[in-house]
Formats: C-alpha cells, sequence, structure tokens
C-alpha cells in the first residue's frame, strides 16, 4: 500500500529531509527546463484541472470539479520535492541520456529506438510521472517502494507497463492527463476497501510524442490493454522501434485516451471505486 502522506521537505526519491548543504531542496520542473528550446513557452498562463468521481455503486456517483490556475506556461511549473543530491545527480544524467532522442521525438525525425533507447524514454517518463503525482496529493499513488527502485536502478519497476505513440494534434503538446483508481481485488481484499489510490494511468503529450503510463501498488492488477496506435516501450520488447510509425493520431484519439484511461484497460478480479484525474 502506498503511503501517501509526504512529509514537508523530504526528497520523494531518496527520502533524504532539506536541511541545508547537498541535501537541500530543489525546485523540479514536471517538464524538463531543456525542452523549451523546443516547444516556446507561448503561455502567460495554464490551468490545472481536477476532477473526482466517488463511484457508490454501478448507477450512483458524485462529481467534484475543481479549477486550479496556474501563473507561467505548463512548461515553467515546478514542484519542490527534490534533493540537490538527486537533482544534480541521477536525475540530471537522465535528462542528457534522454535529451537526444526525445528532441528527436518531438521534431519528428526519422530514428530507431534501439531497446535501449525505449528503456532511457520509458525511465524518463516514469520519473515524470511520479513528479507529477505531487500537483495533487489525494490522487498521488506510486509507492515510495517504486520511486526508490527509479533512483537506484535508473529502469521503471518491472510492474509498470508503458507505451508511445506519434501524435500530430494541436492541444496535447504540453499536457498530462493523471487518473489515480482505488483498485482492490475482490476476493482478498473487499473487506479492507477505502478511498486511498494505489493505481495510476498518466498520458503525456509532449510536442508531437505520446506517452501513455500505467502504475499500481497492487502488482495482482495487470492491464490488459492494446492499442494499434501505441506502441510499447516497458517492460522492454526487443525489437527496435522505427520513428515515426505508420500510424499517427490526432486531438481526437489523444483526447479519448486520456480522459477514458481506466475504460481502455481490463482489470482482473478488480472493482474501481475512485477515479480522479488533475
Ligand atoms: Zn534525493
Amino acid at each position: 500500500m502506498a503511503k501517501i502522506s509526504q512529509k514537508r521537505g523530504q526528497c520523494v526519491f531518496c527520502g533524504a529531509f532539506f536541511t541545508g548543504g547537498l541535501s537541500s531542496g530543489t525546485r523540479e520542473h514536471i517538464f524538463s527546463d531543456w525542452l523549451a528550446d523546443i516547444l516556446p513557452k507561448t503561455h502567460t498562463s495554464h490551468t490545472q484541472a481536477i476532477t473526482k468521481i466517488n463511484h457508490q455503486n454501478d448507477q450512483a456517483f458524485d462529481v467534484i470539479s475543481n479549477f486550479i490556475p496556474h501563473n507561467g506556461d505548463e512548461l515553467s511549473r515546478k514542484l519542490k520535492i527534490v534533493c540537490k543530491n538527486c537533482n544534480n545527480g541521477w536525475m540530471s544524467r537522465l535528462e542528457t541520456e534522454v535529451r537526444g532522442a526525445l528532441t528527436d521525438l518531438i521534431k519528428v525525425n526519422h530514428i530507431t529506438l534501439t531497446p535501449n533507447i525505449q528503456k532511457v524514454l520509458a525511465t524518463w517518463i516514469a520519473v515524470k510521472t511520479a513528479v507529477s503525482e505531487y500537483t495533487d496529493l489525494s490522487t498521488k499513488t506510486i509507492s515510495e517502494q517504486d520511486k526508490k527502485f527509479l533512483k537506484d536502478h535508473m529502469v521503471p519497476p518491472a510492474s509498470w507497463k508503458i507505451w508511445i505513440g506519434s501524435y500530430e494534434g494541436l492541444d496535447w503538446n504540453k499536457r498530462f492527463m493523471h487518473h489515480g483508481y482505488a483498485l482492490y481485488t475482490l476476493n482478498s481484499d473487499f473487506g479492507k476497501i477505502c478511498l486511498i489510490p494505489n493505481t495510476q494511468v498518466t498520458a503525456w503529450g509532449i510536442g508531437k510524442v505520446f506517452f501513455y503510463v500505467f502504475s499500481s501498488s497492487n502488482k495482482s492488477c495487470i492491464p490488459n490493454f492494446d492499442s494499434s496506435l501505441l506502441k510499447q516501450i516497458w517492460p522492454p520488447i526487443s525489437e527496435s522501434i522505427t520513428w515515426p510509425p505508420e500510424l499517427t493520431f490526432s486531438d481526437y484519439e489523444a483526447h479519448d485516451m486520456a480522459m477514458n484511461a481506466g475504460l481502455k484497460m481490463t482489470f482482473s478480479y478488480i472493482m474501481p471505486i475512485e477515479i480522479s484525474q488533475p
């Protein structure tokens, strides 16, 4: 079970407290700062939408919506949740490793995504997903163990699933949509159900590339998801991917996959009882 409380002033990846010196807190960009070189900051403000849907049974549910305005472009948004050691160490190395391939994807350059490039892309978007969850603590799902695994091994845990697609619309150039679900196995957890999200699906649109990221701290929750529009990059597949792929998609498909994330996947023996999406 993921702990949903975050101690104030503590690095979310290594657990170090922000006490000054090397372990001081630093502001981590949700989208990487260098992306502004290829995706210009054109907005003076942006809005974070949070919708909470509490399913009481198959028919009845409450919907609560909230819209939070933020100054500045989406690419400027930062969260003080990472220590200097992590930010200047493994996270900085990861940014350096991903920059070339991600730039090619965003610019739709013709490249080959080798298994190693797929691994770097999957790790980078997994870290971004873990960071983005701190925009709304009530729907945070990723366990401390999974975040420590990302830091220690520089790959996502094997239970995560990550896909990539080639996007050519206008609305998803710098946007993410996160769904937090409380998914519990009916036979073993039914008596313990509470409204703590433990599973997430996050859709990311960055320039001309689209990522779909799934993780759950309920290890029996394995999604069945198949789309001709997306290619799996985690867990690793052995083949290279030619980029851009034959099939690309636009705003309708991107929005459909992002909005209906839970409906795109089926979960065995799982009862969803809360859905929320910042
Ligand atoms: Zn740290």
